[in-house]
């Protein structure tokens, strides 16, 4: 099954066989060498030096590392500015809420890009203001966040960045020192192409250790960041998907980085877009607005999500939904993960073979095209399904 959902992602066998090593004790060295190795592997994806910043590795999904972002890094009289433009943007104000956090929001409709002037409007009403937090890429919608001009309006009024880079870390740009950024969110499962349920906080050093109250046990980044530069760990972690984060940072690295992850992303996405297209679907944001990672498109017409989903599902392709009020227009393909350009071209094939057969009949333009997918869909090749 082609996986088309942002994380989990498919894996290369190498990751998927990286779980099988050998157990091993936390407490052991050998655990020490794997997680020093992965913690430096993180850092050196975008050239961090960690004298001044660390990479801390948490148990959990990617809200469990923007959850101990938010409590660990926000001081006694720090006050947050959240913007908002999707479901993750909306999160980091329950989790402001939830854990007494002052803050304020600003709400842009989904999928609207980040207004810098309103923004900055916030960042100057109130008196105090400390940190913003955002979402890099919003995948709610697909809509990267422009966070240099963000960063910029941040450094200029000495407020430090938050960044919700879930879905963006390991394919995108982020310019960590110039965006005045203190910390940033990740999942070792989205474009890092590990295996869901370990996380990481990249943290400056500085702000990270500043004078911050205790909001939490588990999610305590700086009690987790000790641990970690003593070559040990403050709960039991989890071993096997270490393993698989080191294998996936190592094949990271050998594909030429973030640059060429992001090439290759880019690659794949636009030869959806265009090939969807062609078939009459249209994307809901241009190219230059959207991640490289995820595509929002219009559902098809007369074909409702489900109908879409389960006739390519039993294709071999996994798409996803839209969420909250998107979820009856939209579908999102993400191309995270070990997708092919081959797997893009049978994709295609069965979005038209799919989209075909939902036309009536009287309306085909050529009514040869019918036979002519037939075949396609008979050829044992656009019916093999990887894994
Ligand atoms: C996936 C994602 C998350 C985390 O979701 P989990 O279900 O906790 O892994 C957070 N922010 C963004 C932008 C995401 O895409």
């Amino acid at each position: 099954m082609i996986l088309l959902n942002p994380g989990p992602v498919n894996l290369t066998t190498t990751v998927r066989a990286a779980l099988t090593r050998p157990d091993l004790c936390h407490r052991e060295a050998e655990f020490a060498d794997l997680q020093d190795e992965i913690r430096r592997g993180l850092l050196d994806i975008y050239g961090l030096a960690p004298q001044t910043w660390a990479a801390v590795l948490l148990a959990g999904s990617g809200t469990a590392a923007v959850e101990a972002m938010l409590t660990s890094l926000l001081p006694h009289d720090g006050k947050l500015l959240i913007a908002e433009n999707g479901v993750y943007g909306e999160r980091f104000t329950t989790l402001a809420r939830i854990h007494g956090i002052a803050h304020r929001h600003v709400t842009f409709p989904w999928g609207d890009k980040l207004d810098p002037t309103v923004i900055e409007h916030a960042l100057k009403a109130e008196s105090g203001m400390t940190h913003l937090a955002v979402v890099h890429h919003e995948t709610t919608t697909g809509r990267l966040n422009d966070l240099a001009e963000l960063g910029v309006l941040c450094a200029a009024h000495g407020v430090e960045l938050l960044v919700d880079a879930v879905s963006s870390f390991g394919a995108e740009e982020v310019d960590f020192t110039r965006w005045n950024i203190a910390a940033a969110a990740a999942t070792a499962n989205k474009c890092l192409h590990g295996v869901p349920g370990l996380s990481l906080v990249i943290a400056r050093r500085s702000a990270l250790f500043a004078d911050i109250p205790k909001r939490t046990l588990y999610f305590d980044l700086a009690n987790h960041c000790r641990a970690q530069d003593r070559r040990s760990v403050v709960f039991t972690p989890p071993v096997q998907l270490c393993y698989a984060l080191a294998q996936a940072v190592t094949e990271l690295r050998e594909q030429g980085g973030w640059r060429a992850r992001g090439q290759q992303y880019r690659s794949l996405a636009r030869s959806v877009r265009n090939g969807l297209l062609a078939l009459g679907i249209q994307p809901l944001l241009a190219e230059h607005e959207s991640s490289v990672a995820l595509t929002a498109y219009h559902l098809p017409e007369n074909i409702d999500y489900d109908t879409w989903h389960d006739e390519l599902k039993a294709c071999g392709f996994v798409i996803y939904a839209a969420q909250g009020y998107l979820a009856q227009r939209l579908f999102r393909i993400s191309i995270m993960g070990e997708v092919t350009p081959y797997d893009i071209a049978r994709l295609l094939l069965a979005c038209r073979k799919i989209i075909t057969a939902h036309t009536a009949p009287a309306t085909r333009s050529n009514p040869l095209d019918a036979g002519l997918l037939d075949d396609a869909h008979n050829d044992p090749v656009s019916t093999t399904m990887k894994n």
